[in-house]
């Protein structure tokens, strides 16, 4: 018997044990800085002159490691034997699936601390936030696991007498995954297992600024005992790669987090049914957010600035999940504020792996200059009250910024910064405040720090998202707990680490035999 799920505990860095774990594994990672990396197809080791060079965004003239750059030729090979290895994965027992999604998490368990420090490296995740990811990666493993086995048998259905009904889940075939560098280790590793324990063979295309995790992930899948083939490593550019995929008449599901331009275009690219297609793809999106914390008047103030501050710059704001957009009943506005500017300053900026570094760096020169236009912009909208320089000498980092004052209609209270960049807004009373909310194209998460009853009522009823909390911060969702995923543009609302995710990978079959 499988114990039951319980997500994977945090680590207290608070002992000085823990501690000397987490820089043996930045030592370990260091051992290997630099390496090169192949694609894998098949089981097999494809190296190529063009490479994506992954670099440390806290230090950009460190090289994490070079990865191979699949071309469109070799996307076709790969395609070829996922499709090819389907035929046989798909008949793998559930059990068997399962126990492999299982061996790993404990593989990647004993190797946590390597792991997190890989984050901090690549991705530029302070302690905390990537064993977080960590976590949440094996959360995965252990969650889509059991669901699994819970969905093994397929779903009851009734009989008539003299019949019998059966309704079970087969798989899908081959699916192209689009993974994000946001949550390199967790979204990659949960979107790949989630196709593969449904019995599905996978391409899985990582994000080109966090490849080497993905690497080292699929290397723990075949230490688990993963069969060659059944998931495939083909790193590239979306323009190149991505799109071919994406239109491959042999691809059935594509699973896709990242940004709304890039969801949006995909969307639209598996619509069309190209030569020698014979069904119509599905599309698993994950996009972006805009992110609303309401404050009420009656709340407890220090909660909401401290949530505030924690769900706008955890991760230097990096979360599809992030707070950007504070929205504050005008009584309690200027103490709010005033408190939230104070908590932002004792911040501590800079390369994490300090451990007493709170936030780091964003994550390349793109995302910097997109982040500090935005900046530029706030200050056009708002009053930038704190933060509001960058330096992109060393590593790309941006001080956290709040923007007090800005219209509900501002632009940055619109569109997706995706940076630590968060704007507040004076609401006239809890209704305007969720109209506020409710006012953006995404509806991804939400919090209400409130003590009246009526306005929880109201905000569960009223406030447009998928995830809403009470109470505490809107970021920090946890497999198996808090299901995740947004509405309107902010995805098909496909709820991962929920408990119908691994349904989405699947079609279900009835069968019905007369007795
Ligand atoms: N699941 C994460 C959270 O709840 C966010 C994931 C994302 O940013 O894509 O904070």
């Amino acid at each position: 018997m499988v114990v039951p799920y319980k997500h994977e505990p945090f680590t207290n860095y608070g002992s000085q044990e823990n501690q000397d774990l987490y820089k043996a594994g930045l030592e370990t990672v260091s051992s290997y800085l630099g390496e090169k990396y192949p694609l894998i197809i098949g089981g097999e080791r494809i190296f190529t002159e063009d490479q994506i060079v992954s670099v440390n965004p806290s230090n950009h003239k460190e090289v994490i490691g070079s990865v191979s750059k699949a071309s469109r030729e070799l996307a076709e090979k790969a395609m070829q034997v996922a499709d090819t290895t389907f035929n046989t994965w798909k008949k793998v027992k559930a059990e068997v699936r399962a126990d492999i999604l299982f061996r790993a998490a404990a593989i990647i368990r004993r190797r946590k601390e390597e792991f997190s420090a890989l984050l901090t490296k690549e991705a530029g995740k302070p302690w905390n936030e990537a064993d977080a990811d960590t976590a949440e990666a094996i959360d995965f493993l252990e969650f889509y696991a059991r669901q699994m086995l819970s969905l093994k048998d397929g779903i009851k259905v009734e009989s008539r007498p003299g019949e019998y009904n059966r309704f079970n889940y087969i798989p899908l075939g081959v699916g192209v995954v689009i993974s994000p560098w946001n949550f390199p280790f967790a979204i990659m590793a949960g979107t790949t297992v989630a196709a593969v324990v449904t019995g599905n063979t996978v391409l899985l295309k990582p994000a080109s600024t966090t490849p080497v995790v993905a690497y080292k992930f699929i290397e723990v899948l075949e230490e688990a005992g993963l069969p060659a083939g059944v998931v495939n490593f083909v790193p590239g550019s979306g323009a190149e790669v991505g799109d071919y995929l994406v239109d491959h008449p042999r691809t059935r599901f594509i699973s896709f987090t990242g940004s709304k331009d890039v969801g949006l275009r995909i969307y639209e690219r598996a619509s069309k049914v190209n030569p020698g297609q014979i069904w119509l793809k599905r599309v698993i999106a994950e996009m972006g957010g805009k992110d609303t914390i309401v404050v009420d008047k009656e709340a407890d103030l220090e909660l909401a600035a401290k949530s505030i501050v924690a769900s706008a710059f955890g991760f230097s704001g990096q979360k599809c999940s992030a707070c950007s957009r504070a929205v504050i009943h005008q009584d309690v506005y200027d103490q709010v504020l005033a408190r939230s500017i104070e908590l932002t300053n004792e911040l501590t900026i800079g390369n994490p792996e300090e451990r007493t570094i709170n936030m780091g760096p964003v994550n390349d020169q793109a995302a910097f200059n997109k982040v500090m236009s935005y900046v530029a912009i706030g200050r056009e909208e708002g009053r930038v009250v704190t933060g509001g320089e960058g330096d992109d000498s060393t590593g790309w980092f941006i001080k956290p910024t709040i923007v007090a004052d800005v219209a509900e209609d501002a632009r940055l209270m619109k569109e997706e910064i995706f940076g630590p960049v968060v704007a507040f807004c004076k609401a006239n009373d809890f209704d305007h405040a969720l109209e506020i909310a409710n006012n953006t194209e995404y509806g991804l998460t939400g919090a209400v720090i409130t003590n009246n009853r009526a306005n929880i009522e109201k905000a569960r009823e009223e406030f447009h998202v998928g995830n809403l909390y009470f109470n505490r911060g809107c970021t920090g969702a946890i497999v198996g707990y808090q299901p995740f995923g947004g509405f309107n543009m902010s995805g098909t609302d496909s709820k991962a680490g929920g408990p119908d995710y691994l349904v989405l990978h699947m079609q279900g079959k009835t069968t019905s035999e007369m007795l």
